[in-house]
């Protein structure tokens, strides 16, 4: 078994504690670019060109040995800024984007060393504090002395510090998780949207499946499966089989009220169907703009604007695409300008997702004053409202579960968002025409099965 622990760790223990025993197992079900995608990080051609004003020194040795010597070596010359370097203690191995000096004490002199880490999101994950507070114990372990702060840098260059010790009861923990799972002790399964991440989700979810347990059910709280095994409900059968009201009385800490609706749940999960709680809310015209974005995370770049226009009988799918990085804002641009071509038609979208890239685009790109805020009123989140009414017999609400519950199917068997960045990135360093066109019929699968969904939606209510 493979005892390393290394950032990966802490974001897949996270994610998914099992992810660690299945790695550790030898089996390979990942790839550098993906691994990459998960932890929010950018392409290293990327990172370099945010580097450029900090002169950076970067590690490019070939061996670990070689790599964990040179960066040592760098330490001891008081190098200001190391790109790439690599520390280990024992089985830990620390591999931030960035070692950076600073003034203080240390057994290197007169200056230490902090870690930093660059990545897209604009949020400060706990993720990325465990990992630097996993980095500031093996900087202790190096230099004899522990940061307190870690640091995050975004894409456009700026710094984000935070408080490690903030961090150290969630790092501590997640360190004995590993720790244990390595020596083969392992957690028992509990789904949630997380486990997609796992390159071992399908193994998993068919373990759950097979032993019913409640954690298949849709948004379903630890505390509330926790509540329901004590008063000895462990599967979804089960739970489909009480009469809600009788519950409230032996499941402690649980409204009634939500006692009744995770029955509900648990009985679509065991017929099959879905429930349907009260009149799904979308607008009664058939006119729509049903938009659908794809973005490549490791170069900060939203590379596709997909719309599906559709206008009585007649639908038309438009593409506002940049083929490299320059072309953004001008697939921007023409998205802005063929939105405000069709003023007051419902702009549909599945998720918050659409809407925060509008925002995001117009400070980036500028975008007509008042735009944004137009397409929000425009704006119809399909999933917001399916939540609102309907429990369907499925344990994720991706537009990928419901959609293809409902009969539509994608016409790459692949079909994933991870995989249409890894499509993308394969077009640009290749130029292979066929990985674009695979990315525009995801696109347009994806604002397809969108309108499906509403249409399935529309009119629907509780009989
Ligand atoms: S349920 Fe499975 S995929 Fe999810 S965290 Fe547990 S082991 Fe991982």
């Amino acid at each position: 078994m493979h005892k390393r622990i290394t950032k990966q760790s802490f974001y897949r223990y996270l994610k998914c504690p099992s992810w660690i025993a299945y790695d550790a197992s030898g089996e390979v079900r990942d790839n550098p670019l993906r691994s990459r995608v998960q932890d929010d990080a950018l392409i290293q051609e990327q990172e370099r060109a945010i580097l450029v004003s900090r002169k950076s020194v970067e590690i490019d040795e070939v061996s670990e040995d070689a790599a964990v010597a040179k960066t040592l070596e760098f330490m001891q010359q008081g190098v200001q800024s190391i790109y790439g370097g690599v520390l280990m203690h024992g089985n830990w191995v620390a591999r931030p984007d960035l070692f950076e000096r600073v003034s203080g004490k240390s057994h290197f002199g007169d200056y230490y060393y902090v870690a930093c880490d660059i990545k897209r999101s604009r949020h400060l994950k706990d993720e990325y504090c465990v990992q630097g507070a996993f980095y500031a114990e093996v900087l202790r372990h190096t230099q004899g002395m522990k940061p307190k702060q870690g640091y995050i840098m975004r894409p456009d260059g700026t710094v984000e510090a935070y408080v490690l010790d903030d961090f150290l009861t969630k790092f501590r923990l997640a360190l004995d998780g590993i720790e244990r799972i390595l020596e083969g002790i392992h957690e028992p399964h509990f789904l949630t949207s997380d486990c997609k991440q796992s390159p071992w989700f399908d193994k998993c979810k068919a373990e759950t499946v097979a032993s019913d347990h409640l954690s298949r059910m849709n948004r379903i709280w630890r505390s509330e499966v926790s509540a329901l095994n004590d008063a000895g409900i462990t599967t979804v059968a089960q739970l489909a089989a009480q009469h809600a009201d009788k519950l409230a009385h032996r499941v402690h800490g649980v409204t009634a009220e939500r006692l009744q609706f995770l029955v509900l749940g648990a009985k679509a999960l065991v017929d099959g169907k879905p429930v349907i709680l009260g009149t799904i809310d979308v607008p009664k015209t058939d006119d729509a703009l049903i938009v659908d974005i794809e973005a490549d995370p490791l170069r900060d770049l939203h590379y596709l604007f997909g719309v599906l226009d559709v206008h009585g009988k007649s639908e038309e799918f438009h593409t506002f695409l940049a083929k490299q990085q320059s072309e953004e804002k001008a697939a921007w641009d023409a998205f802005v300008a063929f939105m405000e071509s069709r003023p007051g038609i419902p702009v549909y979208h599945y998720g918050w997702y659409e809407q925060d890239v509008f925002k995001l685009m117009a400070q980036r790109h500028g975008a007509p004053e008042g735009f944004v805020d137009d397409l929000a009123e425009r704006s119809v989140d399909v999933l917001e409202r399916l939540r609102e009414a309907v429990i369907f017999p499925l344990s994720f609400y991706s537009l990928k579960d419901i959609a293809q519950f409902l009969g539509f199917r994608w016409r790459h068997d692949d079909a994933s968002g991870l995989n249409s960045v890894l499509w993308y990135e394969d077009w640009l360093r290749t130029g292979n025409r066929e990985m674009l066109d695979d990315v525009i019929r995801y696109n347009e699968d994806d604002v397809r099965a969108t309108w499906l969904v509403r249409n399935w939606a529309k009119g629907r209510t509780s009989s």
